[in-house]
């Protein structure tokens, strides 16, 4: 009976092992992201203000969802340092080392400042103006052609994709929900489809995440913390756990 046990332990830990999960840092380099101005005391006590940028606070959250994931999953990040790294490139990535997931994560920016609150995306068509803003600013990278191109590019992903990218992402906003909008009082944006070119490219199912507004300053003070990053990545890990439990490898879509 023990030996039965054990076969089965191996049998399910391989299983999970097997999943691949390539997880995206939004931004780096040259390309900022959205930019937070915090006010800091220096040692005097004077106070100067100190430029936090999206690029960085994108990388904390992915290396500590990386952390959590690893001793589940084969876990990859598209970049593990500040450097540029195209929206191509990333999905170049998610090619290279067959990645069955796709999480890209981002913070959020608006003129309005008063904005606030967490939201996850899938990949999908909609009508909304306010995600069409949002995407503006994070398709940046893609031009001309390029965007025509991958309009075609684009529907046929969907189609293949979008039933199980809204699963990963209602699985991971219930827990966020439940963890993040609870604990830190964030506003709860919702789940949304989305047109973000990073997620087209990268041809499989996948999120894309924004934690909170960086032009919000209350807001900036909760998501530059450790804590909210921590409470964060633990809250997305459970989702994703949740998602693979119930969708086994010979669910997710081929290309
Ligand atoms: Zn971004």
């Amino acid at each position: 009976m023990k030996w039965l046990t054990l076969i089965v332990f191996i049998v399910v830990s391989f299983e999970a092992y097997s999943f691949v999960i390539l997880i995206d840092p939004g931004h780096g380099g040259e390309e900022l992201g959205a930019v937070a101005t915090v006010k800091m005391k220096n040692s005097k006590g004077k106070t100067y203000h100190h430029k936090i940028f999206e690029k960085n606070l994108s990388l904390r959250l992915a290396r500590k969802l990386k952390k959590n994931l690893d001793p589940y999953y084969t876990v990859y990040l598209t970049r593990s340092i500040d450097r540029k790294v195209s929206l191509q490139e990333r999905a170049d990535m998610a090619e290279t080392v067959k990645a069955d997931i796709f999480i890209s994560i981002h913070f959020n920016a608006a003129h309005d400042k008063k904005s606030r609150g967490f939201e996850t995306y899938f990949l999908g068509n909609h009508n909304d103006k306010a995600v069409k803003k949002m995407e503006d600013i994070e398709n940046k990278d893609l031009k001309g052609e390029d965007k025509i191109i991958n309009q075609i590019l684009i529907d046929l992903v969907i189609d293949k994709t979008v039933v199980s990218s809204k699963k990963l992402a209602n699985h991971v906003h219930s827990y966020l929900e439940k963890d993040i909008g609870k604990k830190f009082k964030m506003r709860n944006r919702e789940v949304k489809p989305s047109l973000f070119y990073v997620l087209a490219l990268s041809k499989r199912p996948g999120i894309l995440i924004e934690g909170g507004f960086m032009t919000n300053d209350d807001e900036m003070k909760v998501i530059n913390s450790d804590r909210y990053l921590d409470a964060y990545a633990k809250s997305m890990t459970k989702g994703i756990i949740k998602f693979f439990d119930s969708h086994p490898k010979k669910d997710l879509p081929l290309f």
